[in-house]
């Protein structure tokens, strides 16, 4: 069954007197379950991509249809309630709420949903202990890693279960420490115990809510070693679709 479908999706901007087609003609369907890298270059236009499959921007032509409705028929207020309960967002820069603890911003949404406490709490809890932050729950983003806190992104954006997780560059500043590879990075212990879940790297994590709870999961990157983990690499180059494989 398809989640997403795109349609002819076009994305104009005007810079000066310079039109830049930053998505300039892309279909594309999603099916339930996926777990798809779109990849290509800097300024490809995957950023542009996934802000409007996530209702965060709106196309200049083309359509998106999520789950057989129209995105662009919603009305503002529909759309806030459509992206709340149906789209999960990963941002490269975490977008914690610094104020909120690890258990509080994993709530956040499902608090906005007006979920009962109970659950709230429930789903919480198993969550934090699935990324392997069980212990950390009452801990600030500030007093986190970066890993950790793009774990507690994943979680939130996980919690309300939504029928996909967009995730622009997950790891992109997990990277950019200096040379040090990407999934040592993510890993908060590097010499600690590979196999265990509390040091599990974000991708594994990724990669297991994929099999073991369904989560679609499209996300961007121009790291290999994301890209090695996909099982389905969308290729963009100039705002087009250049090659679509499915290596899975
Ligand atoms: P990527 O995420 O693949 O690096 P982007 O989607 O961010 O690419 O950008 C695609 C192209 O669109 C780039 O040329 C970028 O400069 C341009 N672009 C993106 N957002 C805007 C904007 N708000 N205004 C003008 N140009 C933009
Ligand atoms: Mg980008």
């Amino acid at each position: 069954m398809k989640v997403i479908e795109i349609k002819d999706l076009h994305r104009h901007f005007q810079d000066g007197d310079q039109e830049i087609k930053a998505v300039n003609g892309v279909d594309l369907s999603f099916e339930k379950g996926e777990f798809a890298a779109i990849v290509g270059p800097s300024g490809s236009g995957k950023t542009t991509l996934l802000n409007m499959v996530g209702g965060l921007d709106q196309p200049s032509e083309g359509q998106i249809i999520i789950d057989g409705e129209i995105m662009s028929e919603l009305s503002a207020n529909e759309l806030i309630d459509f992206r709340l309960k149906n789209i999960g967002f990963v941002f490269q820069a975490y977008n914690l709420i610094p104020v909120l603890t690890a258990e509080e911003n994993v709530e956040f949404t499902m608090l906005l949903q007006k979920r009962p406490a109970a659950e709230r709490a429930a789903r919480t809890k198993e969550l934090l202990t699935k990324i392997g932050l069980g212990d950390r729950m009452k801990n600030r983003p500030g007093k986190l890693s970066g890993g950790q806190q793009q774990r507690v992104a994943v979680a939130r954006a996980l919690a309300p279960k939504p029928k996909f997780i967009l995730a622009d560059e997950p790891t992109a500043n997990l990277d950019s420490k200096s040379t040090a590879n990407l999934l040592d990075i993510m890993v908060d212990e590097p010499t600690a115990n590979l196999d265990s879940k509390s040091t599990a790297n974000l991708l594994d994590i990724m990669v297991e809510l994929n099999e073991e709870e369904g989560v679609t999961f499209i996300f961007s990157t121009h790291d290999q070693r994301v890209i090695d983990r996909a099982k389905r690499i969308i290729t963009l180059e100039d705002g087009k679709i250049v090659s679509d494989e499915r290596t899975a």
